[in-house]
Parts: structure tokens; sequence; C-alpha cells
């Protein structure tokens, strides 16, 4: 019996994840749920999947859980604190990172310390701290499984090679919402334009990073410390009908790549089963129906949000954390209606004119980093209105 842990339950992959536990009941069990604040969700999911801890974020929200699961035997906690003590429960095997930012760095870490495989979801997490994730994962012997629909491409496509034999890593883009758009069209966009995505389904945050293609920029430093890869060996390649999901290129020529449906639970399902690859109820991609896939390079002039990524991969240090925290507060303020779309890669490209990079940063100085971008963000936002 395989146990698991999922930290952001209640959010898309989350949901997915337990989707594929309720079709593997008896070979993966479920010891530990944690949310932000939606507490009848996970009462729901406490009743049905029965885990010994459940954590809200949030204070309140936590108070009302404990009324609404009273008398069920579970435990429940809230805080960091609580996203703590999940990441080094005994029980668990595994832990899911499906929170969104980078409020998944202390519990990764921890369950790294606590020799817990990762299936890694929560991209924020590798960006910012990857020079210490990486090492820690390799020097505690655990398994670092990629979830993104695109570094599971990449591993699947690379399943036994060296990395040594790698040319390139060819990761493929959408190109969201806006792609084709000019810089005129980009400036009126709204939070409705920019969360619909044409071919995932996935959470807000993320829906507006793919649209800023920030998200695309976030992944390219997720495959660098994935698969050890310079940012001078990535390149990304625009595949609108998103069916290629990533390729690699080896340095014989040969390229491989990695395809289907866009559908998050197979690289969940890939993750939770590795190495083994088990049968999905999913229809099979008609190639005749498809008829082609095609391919464009990403417009970085327009979309700079991708460009930047780049900037803050080759200042290394703390810039990646720069590039990651003033985006997570941009698209906030974003999604509150406070700033413009357009001013999203604005701010990203203040916050990081103003940095000094930190080579090398601790767990500390990364999270200090992240208030000092945050509040300047706030700043730089609240004197362009
Ligand atoms: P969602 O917004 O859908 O879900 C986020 C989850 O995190 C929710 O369960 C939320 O709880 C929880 N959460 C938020 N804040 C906290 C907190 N402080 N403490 C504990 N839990 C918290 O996000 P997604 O599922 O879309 O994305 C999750 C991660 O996976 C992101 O890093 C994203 O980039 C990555 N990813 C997502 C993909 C997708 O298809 N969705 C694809 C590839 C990667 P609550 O519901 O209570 O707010």
């Amino acid at each position: 019996m395989k146990k698991i842990a999922i930290l952001g339950s209640t959010g898309s992959i989350g949901t997915q994840t337990l989707e594929i536990v309720r079709n593997h009941r008896d070979e993966i069990q479920v010891t530990a749920l944690a949310a932000g604040r939606n507490a009848a969700l996970l009462e729901a999911q406490i009743r049905e999947f029965a885990p010994r801890l459940a954590v809200l974020w949030d204070e309140a929200a936590c108070r009302d859980l404990r009324e609404r699961v009273r008398g069920l035997d579970v435990k429940v906690a809230s805080g960091m604190e609580g996203l703590l003590e999940i990441a080094s429960m005994e029980e668990a095997d595994a832990l899911v990172t499906a929170v969104v930012g980078m409020i998944g760095v202390r519990p990764t870490l921890t369950a790294i310390e606590h020799g817990k495989d990762i299936l890694l979801a929560n991209k924020e997490t590798l960006v910012t701290a990857g020079h210490l994730l990486m090492p820690l994962a390799r020097e505690k012997g655990v398994s670092i499984l990629p979830v993104d629909s695109e570094h599971s491409a990449i591993f699947q496509a690379l399943n036994g090679e060296r990395d040594n034999r790698i040319r390139k890593i060819l990761l493929t883009a959408s190109g969201g919402p806006f792609r084709g758009k000019k810089r005129e069209e980009l400036a009126g966009m709204q939070v409705e334009d920019a969360l619909k995505h044409p071919n995932w389904s996935m959470g807000r945050k993320i829906t507006i990073d793919s649209a800023t293609l920030v998200n695309k920029g976030l992944e390219v430093m997720e495959a660098k410390w994935l698969f050890g890869v310079e940012a001078d060996r990535i390149q990304v390649v625009v595949q609108p009908q998103s069916i290629i999901h990533s390729m690699v290129e080896f340095v014989d020529g040969s390229i491989i790549a990695q395809m289907g449906l866009p559908d998050m639970k197979l690289p969940i399902q890939y993750a939770l089963f590795y190495p083994d690859r088990r049968p999905m109820e999913q229809p099979s991609l008609d190639f005749y129906e498809l008829a082609r896939i095609t391919f464009e390079k990403p417009d970085t002039g327009t979309f700079e949000g991708l460009a930047l990524a780049f900037e803050a991969m080759k200042a290394g240090g703390s810039m990646p954390t720069v590039y990651n925290a003033a985006n997570e507060t941009a698209v906030g303020l974003f999604l509150e209606r406070k700033i413009s779309f357009l001013q999203i890669p604005e701010i990203i490209a203040c916050c990081m004119r103003r940095h000094t990079v930190i080579p090398n940063p601790g767990v500390e100085q990364i999270l200090e980093t992240e208030r000092w971008t945050a509040e300047l963000a706030q700043t730089y936002a609240a004197g362009v209105k």
C-alpha cells in the first residue's frame, strides 16, 4: 500500500489526484490533506478518504473544520505548523505538493529531510529553492517526480537515458489565451479574458501565468533543476494544440516527444505509480481528426514575462525568487483588478532591477527576499495607479 499526503487537496491538481486515488483505493492510502481555507470541500474529502491529519492554513476556517468533523478520527491543525507536521509525519511515503506559490518551500524541504518522495506540482518551490532542494533530495535518496505535464513529458522521454546524452530540451507551450496578440491589444485585457485558457482547466494563478507566459518562464527554471540542463539548452516551442507535451533532443540528433490529449490526470497518475504505467480511461488521440500539429517561436518581445525568466536564471542566486515573488504579488493584484494585465511583467521587471543578487541563498534568505519583493511590488503598484 502506497501512503501519500497531499498539500493543496482542494485545488485543481489536488482534486484530480484524489480522483485517481478513488480508482485505486486498494493500492493508495491518503494519510493527510491540507488546503488554504475551503473547509466544506476538505470536510467532504476527510469523510471520503479518512486521513489521520487535516490542515487548513486559515485559522478561522480551521475552527470551522474542527466543528464539521467533530467525532471523526482525524487531527485538525492550521498554519505552517500544520503543513510541517504533514511534511514530517512518519506514515506517509510520498508528498504531493499541489499548493500554489512559495508557501510550499518549507514543507517540501522538510518532507525531503524526512525521506519522503515528492510528487511535485508546486513549481514555485523548485524555481526559488531548487539549489537547496535537488542536492538534499540526492543526499536523502528521495525521488522528485514531476507532475507538471511538460516535465512529466521530458521525464518520460528521458526514461533510462543519462543526463549527459541530452543535447537540448524542447519545452512546448500552448501560447495561452493571448497567443498572436500584440501589446496594444493586451493592454485592455481583463481578468475574465486571461482566465479563458484554450486547452487546460487549471487554478486561477497558473491560468494567469499561462496568459503572460510567466508560467513557461517558471517551467524553464523548473526544467533546469529537474534535469540538470542550463538555460541555453532549453528552447521554448509554441505548439498551440497542446498535443506534444515536450520533447528531448539527444546528442545523436534523435528527438523523443511525449504526446497525448491534454489531461493532467495522465502526468499525475504517471508520478503516482512510477515506474509502472497504469491503464487510464482516456479516449485515444485521433490523428486523422487532429490532422496537423503546428509550431511557432514564442513572441518574447510582447510577452516579456518569458524573456525576464531567462534573465532571472542567468543572474541566478536570489533573482529567480524575485521573479517569482513579484509575479505572485502582481497576479494577486491583477485578480483583484488593482492593476492591468501589462503591469504584471512591468512589476516583475521593476523588482528585478532593484534587487542585488544574493548568491546561493539559504531558506531564510529566500523567504526574506520574498517579503522584500512583495512589499516592493505592492508599493510600485500603488504608485503607478
Ligand atoms: P489551485 O489554485 O487550483 O489550488 C491551490 C491549492 O492550494 C488549493 O487546495 C488551496 O486551498 C491550497 N492552498 C492555497 N494556499 C494555501 C496555504 N497557504 N496553505 C495550504 N494550502 C493552500 O492551484 P492548482 O492546482 O492549479 O496549482 C497548484 C500548483 O500546481 C501550482 O504551483 C501550479 O503552478 C502547479 N501546476 C498546476 C497545474 C494545473 O493543471 N492546475 C499544471 C501544472 C502545475 P483552498 O482551496 O482552500 O484555497
